[in-house]
C-alpha cells in the first residue's frame, strides 16, 4: 500500500550509528568515544567564548539582513579562509591565483571539489589513504570520481607505512588525484614527518599528480594554526596547483553551522577566474548558495585581531586538553600493567587514537563497560576526561588480558 514498499532498511552510518547505540544505553557509566566532537572535562559540548562574542556582535548589528549570499558565499570569509590555510603572505594569494568558495563544512567542500574535478579534470582517479575517514570513498564516488587507495598505516608499528605510500603513489597513473589529510590524519592520528612530507611533495610533483588536501583539523593537532598548515603550504610554495577543503567544525566548534571552504590554487589568475565560474555551475543546482550565519561568525573573528587572538588561545586549550588525555590514558595503562606497547597513544596526533583494538575487543568493551567507539578501534580523545580515563583503562586492560 505504498509506492515505496520495496525500499529496504539502510544500515546506520558506521560513525554516527555509534551515537545512536550510545543513546539507547541506560547505563550511568556509558561513554561515547565514537564521534569526533570536542567535549569539556565535564563531558559537555563546548561553544567557544569567542564564538558567543561574535554572535552577540552580529545580533547587535541591525544593518544585517537575511538576504541570499552569492553562489560562492561571503567574500570576506573566503579571503580570510584562504589566508588562514595558505598563510597571510602567500604568494599564490598575492598573485590572485587562488579561488575560494564557501561550502557546507568540510564534507561539502570535498564534494564540490570532487564534482568540479569530475567535470573539468582529465584524470578521474582519486587515491585516498587506507584507512581514511569513512565518508571519503562515498563523497568522491558520488562526485563521479573513481576511488582507489594508497597504503598509509602499518598495523605492526602503529605508524606510517611510508614505503608502501611511496610505492603506491609511484605506480599511480600520471595526473591522478591524491587525497592528503593536511594534519591529524583520521582515523589513525599518524602524520608524515616534515622530511616525509617533502619526499611526498617531490614524488607528487615529479609524477604530475594533483594534490587535494582535506584540512578538517587545522590547529587541533599541535594547537598552532600555522604548524598544522605546513603540509599544504609546502605544496603551494613550489608554485604548483592543488585543492584544499577546509572545515571550521572542529577548530571553531561550529559543527552544526556547516561552515567550510574550498580553495583551488591555480597556475595563474586567468585560470583561477575561469575555475571559479565553473565552480558556480557545480554549486547552483546543488544547493544554490551557502548559509550565512556560520560564515559571518568566522568572518567576524578572523577580521578582528583581538578576536582572532582569543580564538587561538581557546583552540590551544582544546588541543592541550586532548594531549593531556593521551598522557593520562597511557599512565593509567602503565599503572595497570596492561600488556603491550601503548606508546602510540602519545605519538599519534589530533582528535583520535587508533588503539589497535580489534572489533571483538571493541564489542567486548561496549558490552561489558558501556564504552562506545567505531569497530576499527578508533577512540575520540576529545570525548575523554580525567574522570573517565580510569574506566576506559579498566576496559582496555580487560579486553587485552
Ligand atoms: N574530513 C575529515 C578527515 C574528517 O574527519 C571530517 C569530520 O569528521 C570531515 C572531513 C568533515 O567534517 P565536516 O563536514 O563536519 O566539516
Amino acid at each position: 500500500n505504498s509506492v515505496f514498499h520495496h525500499v529496504v532498511q539502510a544500515p546506520e552510518d558506521p560513525i554516527l550509528g555509534v551515537t545512536v547505540a550510545y543513546n539507547k544505553d541506560p547505563s550511568p557509566v556509558k561513554l561515547n568515544l565514537g564521534v569526533g566532537a570536542y567535549r569539556t572535562e565535564e563531558g559537555k559540548p563546548l561553544v567557544l567564548n569567542v564564538v558567543r562574542k561574535a554572535e552577540q556582535l552580529l545580533v547587535k548589528d541591525s544593518s544585517r539582513v537575511k538576504e541570499y549570499l552569492p553562489i560562492v558565499g561571503l567574500a570576506d570569509f573566503n579571503k580570510l579562509s584562504a589566508k588562514l590555510i595558505l598563510g597571510a603572505d602567500s604568494p599564490a594569494i598575492r598573485e590572485n591565483r587562488v579561488t575560494t568558495v564557501q561550502c557546507l563544512s568540510g564534507t561539502g567542500s570535498l564534494r564540490v571539489g570532487g564534482e568540479f574535478l569530475a567535470r573539468h579534470y582529465h584524470q578521474h582517479t582519486i587515491y585516498i589513504p587506507a584507512p581514511t575517514w569513512g565518508n571519503h570513498p562515498k563523497v568522491f564516488g558520488l562526485a563521479g570520481l573513481s576511488v582507489k587507495t594508497y597504503r598509509y598505516y602499518d598495523p605492526a608499528t602503529r605508524g606510517l607505512d611510508f614505503q608502501g605510500l611511496v610505492e603506491d603513489l609511484r605506480s599511480a597513473p600520471s595526473g591522478a588525484i591524491v587525497l592528503l589529510h593536511a594534519c591529524a590524519h583520521n582515523p589513525t592520528g599518524v602524520d608524515p614527518t616534515s622530511q616525509q612530507w617533502e619526499q611526498i611533495r617531490q614524488l607528487i610533483r615529479s609524477k604530475a599528480l594533483l594534490p587535494f588536501f582535506d584540512s578538517a583539523y587545522q590547529g587541533f593537532a599541535t594547537g598552532n594554526l600555522d604548524s598544522d598548515a605546513q603540509s599544504v603550504r609546502m605544496f603551494v610554495a613550489d608554485g604548483g596547483e592543488c585543492l584544499v577543503a577546509q572545515s571550521y567544525a572542529k577548530n571553531m566548534g561550529l559543527y552544526g553551522e556547516r561552515v567550510g571552504a574550498l580553495s583551488i590554487v591555480c597556475g595563474n589568475a586567468d585560470v583561477a577566474g575561469r575555475v571559479e565560474s565553473q565552480l558556480k555551475l557545480v554549486i547552483r543546482p546543488m544547493y544554490s548558495n551557502p548559509p550565512i550565519h556560520g560564515a559571518s561568525i568566522v568572518g567576524t573573528i578572523l577580521k578582528d585581531s583581538s578576536l582572532s587572538q582569543e580564538w587561538t588561545i581557546e583552540l590551544k586549550a582544546m588541543a592541550d586538553r586532548i594531549i593531556s588525555m593521551r598522557h593520562q590514558l597511557l599512565d593509567a595503562l602503565h599503572a595497570r600493567g596492561t600488556p603491550g606497547d601503548w606508546s602510540h597513544i602519545i605519538k599519534q596526533i589530533g582528535m583520535f587514537t587508533f588503539t589497535g583494538l580489534n572489533s571483538e575487543q571493541v564489542a567486548f568493551m561496549t558490552k561489558e563497560y558501556h564504552i562506545y567507539m567505531t569497530s576499527d578501534g578508533r577512540i575520540s580523545m576529545a570525548g575523554l576526561s580525567t574522570k573517565t580515563v580510569p574506566h576506559l583503562a579498566d576496559a582496555i586492560h580487560a579486553a587485552v588480558t
